[in-house]
Parts: C-alpha cells; structure tokens; sequence
C-alpha cells in the first residue's frame, strides 16, 4: 500500500511576506516530502510562473493566492482572507481587484512608517520596500525593518500590541467578501475561507456569515491550521460538514518570518480532489 498524498495547499514566497523565492518554495516543499504544494502569495499570482519553471519531479503545483477580504456586515468591518485555488489570472475584474489591494497595501504601508516615525522610530519606507522585492508589502515586511531597528527581537513580538497588531495597525483597502466569492468563481476558480476561526489574530466572523457566503459560492473551509485550537479546529469541520463544504488543512508556510513549517498541517485526498474538479481557471501542474 502506497503511503497517503502529503497535501500542503497554503504557502507564501518572497512574491509576498515569505522568505523562500518561488523556486525554493517549492523545491523545499519537495525536500519536505510532499505531493502537493499550493503557493497563496497574498493578493498576486506573480510566483505561478517561476514556481512552474522550477517544480521538481513527484511535485504538484496547485496555482492559487490569498485574496485580503472584509466583511461589511459589522461596523467596523472584520477582515479575513480567501484562499483562490486554479482560477484564470487574466480575468480581468479579478486581476484589477489584485492589483488594487496590491497598490493600497503599499499606501497602507507607507502611512504605517509615517505614524512610526511620527513616534521617532527610525525606520524607512524604501529600505521596506526594498526588502519586499517587488513582493506584496505585508507588515512582516515592516517587523522585519523594526527587528533590524533593534527595536524588537522577533516577528511574533512585532505583531504584539504595541507595535503592528494595535498601535501603528492601520487597515487596508480590502474586497468585500462576497465580491471576491463571486469573483474567484466567475474567473474558474475555488474559494476557500482561510483560518476561519483564527481568533487569537484578531476578531472573527460569525458561523451566520459562513453559511451565508457557502449560498454565495464558497466551496471550502480551512480547519487544520496553527492558529486554530483544537476545538476551532472541530468547529469548524462541523460547520462545514452541516453547509456540505469540503475541508482543508495546510501549514500557511512563510520561511523565517513565521516558525511553522512546510507540511506541519496536511489536506485530505479527498478536499484535494473536489477541488480540482470543481477548478475551471487553470489546471495544477505537474513537472514531466
Ligand atoms: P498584512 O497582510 O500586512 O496585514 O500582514 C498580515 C500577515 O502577517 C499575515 O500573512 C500573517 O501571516 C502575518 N502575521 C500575522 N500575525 C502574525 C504574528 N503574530 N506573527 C507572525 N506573522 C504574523
Ligand atoms: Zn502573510
Ligand atoms: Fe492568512
Ligand atoms: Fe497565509
């Protein structure tokens, strides 16, 4: 009997806040025993080509990103974000959404290093910039630049309270959730509600929106994730056992900017599956 597939379909590369570029992403993902690797660089698709181009024997690519979303339904607004599996990149809507959110995060970015300096804290927009690489800005970008600074020792400590995760937290222009549904599957592709229950990140959406954005077309859930305990974790496999949508469970791999690693959490065969049928966009590849 042939071991299970070893399925990972949540990974960043330096096309976004990760450390490994595309190429070592997915040779690394290779190195780590996997079957299936899915780069989710958020709001881009610029690693798809480079990954392709470097993807070693035995490695499936599943295409996707993470889409920055919100939802209206609440003042003020709760962000989350959508995993995009093998949808088109030339959709036009849908890429002009991405190249939006991409532009806003910079602007974002930029009066985040202002409020910084603002507080006498020497950091600089263009070493940040520089330091992202022609990647999606995210904060780990600027945690980075504050680590460098001295000024905190880890990324984890960056994202604390008095840094990113409150006081110099500024939000982004996101899309609004249903539009990106709608969007993800208008361009063939599968949606995917990233780390629903994540709520030691911040605040969380009720199950009411999820059963509601299951009606609007969302296919999956993703349960098996480090920042879901283990009762998150089987909530939200209830939940999306009871809305009939499939279940994933990936790493959400960022090199050194986080310590999980490649594979730490893995998707069933069968989630793997219904994903690539339901796929119209474009098709996973494999390396001949
Ligand atoms: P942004 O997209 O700019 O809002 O930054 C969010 C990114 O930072 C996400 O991709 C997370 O993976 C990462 N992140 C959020 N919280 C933490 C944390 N506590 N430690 C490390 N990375 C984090
Ligand atoms: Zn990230
Ligand atoms: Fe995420
Ligand atoms: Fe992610």
């Amino acid at each position: 009997m042939s071991a299970p597939a070893r399925i990972d379909l949540h990974t960043h590369s330096t096309a976004s806040d990760g450390t490994l570029s595309p190429a070592e992403l997915v040779r690394a993902a290779a190195a780590a025993g996997l079957d299936v690797v899915a780069l989710t660089d958020h709001d881009t698709t610029s690693g798809w080509e480079p990954a392709v181009a470097a993807l070693p024997p035995g490695l499936t690519l599943i295409r996707g990103a993470e889409l920055s979303c919100r939802w209206f339904g609440v003042e003020p607004a709760i962000p989350l974000h959508l995993l995009a599996y093998l949808f088109d990149p030339a959709e036009p809507e849908l890429a002009a959404e991405l190249a939006r959110v991409r532009r806003a995060r910079e602007e974002r970015g930029e009066r985040i290093v202002r409020l910084l300096q603002a507080d006498g804290i020497r950091v600089s927009w263009s070493e940040i910039l520089a330091g992202a690489a022609g990647g999606t800005v995210g904060r780990p970008h600027i945690a980075q630049a504050l680590i460098r600074a001295g000024l905190v020792a880890t990324t984890t400590e960056a994202f604390g309270p008095r840094w990113l995760g409150e006081r110099y937290r500024l939000p982004k222009e996101d899309i609004d959730v249903f539009r990106a549904v709608a969007l993800v599957r208008a361009a063939g592709g599968v949606p995917v509600f990233a780390h629903p229950r994540a709520s030691r990140r911040g605040r969380i959406v009720p199950d009411e929106l999820i059963v509601d954005l299951a009606a609007a077309g969302l296919a999956g859930l993703e349960a098996d994730h480090e920042d879901h305990s283990p009762a998150e974790r089987e909530h939200v496999r209830a939940l999306a056992a009871e809305l009939g949508l499939l279940v994933t469970g990936s790493s959400d791999f960022h090199g050194t900017h986080k310590t999980v690693r490649l594979g730490a959490f893995t998707t069933g065969a069968g989630a793997y599956e219904r994903i690539v049928e339901l796929a119209r966009g474009v098709t996973p590849v494999a390396s001949s």
